[in-house]
């Protein structure tokens, strides 16, 4: 049946997971993936999770589906904690919530529903952006394309140049944006550069559309890495968000997130969800139940929302640590400034490495990166750091 199927690529991220397991080097560093690790580079299950998961066992609570849209209570709290107590739309009742399978489920669902419904079809998305974004919106039946944001110059933000491109793009195109913590370059807009972003999108009447997969883990704040979303809602526009809980919940493989779409009527809202449950219903039917169950228990219970928002503290206190000490070892070994390192925010730096570094480093040092040279921060710690300092310095003073 298959016999022209012909061997597909490697994922550029699980590949190189892939390749990293099949290293035998002593000192092997996997610094590809997204995923937090604690100062002795062990995953970390919060404990907040843990104390939720046994009172959760202790309840003795079945396994039916939740429904098409996963459990209202989960909805709720998550479309609470994305738009904020005060929300406009949330008061009104016009915001379409739905669980969803992570953030990438959350994704691939709200393109679906582009697909389908929004009359544009192309998502303009930042150029570098996540690499699974594009690959997303293709399988979705969209097209990709880029505006401009990196500037390599400065490893920072080319706000003019962004603001520029999204007016010259049609009126109501979809922009793709990164609530915080921007992957892959760590480089986020000031609030005022938010507030001048959501001036042209307002003038444009584009269609914000918010991946927000950090909250709270890029600073620590909930409130503050939520900024744009709200400032974006609270301005009037009428922003889809792709919520996940894999980061800053530590529920990646439970695959919790929620999908919103902020819509301008109570009434239009319930038209939305509607057909949005008529895209989950032959796709997955319903979303997985323990990951938001766990997510609501940590949420209500007053104890352990306040050991979560500690926890958020010290994962992305974490982060900031190893920030501090990659730039410091840098620019001790190479006599080179490497300003960007703590300036940048989030999971992963976007080091400036060339190619043919990454690839170096990997061949002869057992250092695995993307070859757009991200380093997941998460993943530097006590153990290794001196080794992967070394390491790039040695490449770097050749
Ligand atoms: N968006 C961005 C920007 C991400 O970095 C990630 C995870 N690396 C996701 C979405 C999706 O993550 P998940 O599907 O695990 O929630």
């Amino acid at each position: 049946f298959w016999s022209g199927v012909e061997m597909g690529p490697p994922d550029n991220i699980f590949g190189l997971v892939e390749a990293f397991k099949n290293s035998t080097h002593p000192n092997k560093v996997n610094l590809a993936m997204g995923a937090y690790r604690d100062e002795y580079g062990n995953p970390y299950v919060l404990n907040c999770i843990k104390k939720a998961e046994k009172i959760i066992l202790d309840r003795n609570l079945d396994k039916e589906y939740a429904g098409m849209s996963g459990f209202a209570d989960f909805c709720a709290d998550a479309a609470k904690l994305t738009f904020g107590e005060d929300s406009p739309g949330l008061s009104d009742g016009r915001i379409a919530t739905v669980q969803s399978i992570s953030g990438t489920g959350s994704l691939y669902l709200a393109s679906t529903f582009f697909a389908k419904f929004y009359p544009h079809k192309v998502v303009y998305h930042s150029n570098q952006t996540w690499g699974n974004h594009a690959q997303v919106f293709k399988s979705a039946g969209l097209e990709a394309n880029t505006y401009t944001y990196y500037d390599k110059s400065t490893c920072g933000l080319n706000a003019d140049g962004m603001l520029k491109d999204l007016r010259e793009l049609p009126s109501g195109s979809i922009i793709l944006l990164h609530a915080s913590a921007h992957n892959p370059t760590g480089v986020d807009p000031t609030q005022q550069q938010w507030r001048d972003i959501g001036k042209v999108l307002k003038e444009k009447g584009h269609l914000p559309f918010i991946d927000m997969a950090y909250q709270g883990f890029a600073t620590g704040d909930l409130d503050r890495d939520a900024f744009a979303v709200r400032l974006l809602e609270r301005e009037g526009l009428q922003p889809v968000v792709t919520q996940s809980c894999a980061k800053n919940l530590g529920l990646y493989g439970e695959r919790t997130g929620a999908l919103h779409v902020v819509t301008a009527s109570k009434e239009e809202k319930d038209r939305v969800m509607s057909q949005i449950k008529i895209l989950i219903r032959p796709t997955y039917s319903n979303p997985p139940i323990h990951g938001a169950r766990l997510a609501v228990e940590v949420w209500r219970n007053k104890d352990l929302y306040k050991e979560w928002l500690a926890e958020l503290k010290i994962m992305s206190g974490r982060i900031s640590d190893m920030r501090k000490a990659l730039q410091l070892g840098l620019e001790t070994n190479t006599n080179r400034k490497w300003p960007h390192i703590t300036r940048q925010i989030g999971m992963f730096c976007y080091s400036g490495l060339e190619t043919d570094q990454v690839t170096l480093l990997r061949e002869e040092h057992a250092i695995f990166m993307t070859k757009d040279g991200r380093i997941s921060m998460v993943s530097l710690s006590n153990n290794n750091i001196e080794y992967v300092v070394n390491c790039i310095s040695k490449l770097l003073i050749m």
